[in-house]
């Protein structure tokens, strides 16, 4: 039996663990990991820094214009994790603060911003051989994925999860309805965009971990790689 080289597409509601999901599975078989998600927090941040937001506005025209100015790389950290830098600084704490959270789904909802995001993953993921993560990577960055995984949770848990991954970062004083809040509000503005809706392409697998350990996780994940990478011999 023969192993051949696939694409990873996991997509799904946000704090749902999926790049946990991803960069274990990368790691385990020796795949590249790239997290759409922290692609599109980076353009926040630039937009947040270069005064291109305001509130809810965003000031589109502008933002077209220096859209060439933000250059976004990955590369891992002392301990091999990748970490998101933007135009040579390292952001990958910021990225994921409540500020940049809280506006990441306007920024995401730009079709010109998505166009130039998914142009520069699908040159990633050229080659194969790479686990992707997001909400349309199935649907519209590698529509032919050969493994794509639909990943959901109740919200409850979710707030739960991203709430003690900020207490633990020393964050104290977001509360557990703060974070709640935030989740319901990117499901809202992610299922209910113009340009390329959060939804679950025909042949994506589902996975709800509501009621899951991370090793359960794993395992399901892995199983399914087998299947998906293992050509029969023809008979
Ligand atoms: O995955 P993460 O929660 O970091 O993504 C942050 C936000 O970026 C999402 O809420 C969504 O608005 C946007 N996003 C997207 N398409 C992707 C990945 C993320 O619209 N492929």
């Amino acid at each position: 039996m023969k192993k051949k080289k696939i694409t990873i597409a996991l997509d799904g509601y946000s704090s749902t663990g999926k790049s946990t999901m991803a960069k274990w599975l990368a790691r385990r078989v020796g795949y590249a990991y790239v997290d759409t998600g922290a692609m599109y927090r980076a353009v926040t941040l630039f937009c947040m820094e270069n005064g291109l937001i305001d509130g809810d506005k965003v000031d589109e025209e502008a933002l077209r214009g220096r859209l060439g100015d933000i250059r976004i790389t990955f590369c891992p950290n002392d301990e091999g994790r990748s970490e998101t830098y933007l135009n040579g600084r390292n952001v990958e704490t910021e990225i994921r603060g409540m500020e940049v959270s809280g506006k990441v789904s306007i920024i995401a909802a730009i079709g010109f911003v998505r166009a130039d995001m998914v142009r520069q993953q699908q040159a990633m993921g050229r080659n194969k051989g790479i686990v992707m993560d997001g909400r349309d990577i199935g649907t519209v960055v590698f529509p032919d994925a050969e493994m794509k995984v639909f990943v959901t949770a109740s919200a409850q848990v979710r707030a739960q999860r991203r709430y003690d991954e900020l207490r633990a970062k020393g964050d104290t004083s977001t509360t557990l309805e703060q974070v709640l809040e935030n989740v319901t509000e990117r499901d809202r503005l992610d299922t209910t965009r113009q340009e390329s809706p959060l939804r679950q392409a025909p042949d994506a697998v589902v996975l709800d971990n509501s009621q899951m350990t991370i090793d359960e996780q794993n395992e399901w994940l892995l199983k399914l790689f087998e299947e998906r990478t293992t050509t029969k011999p023809k008979k």
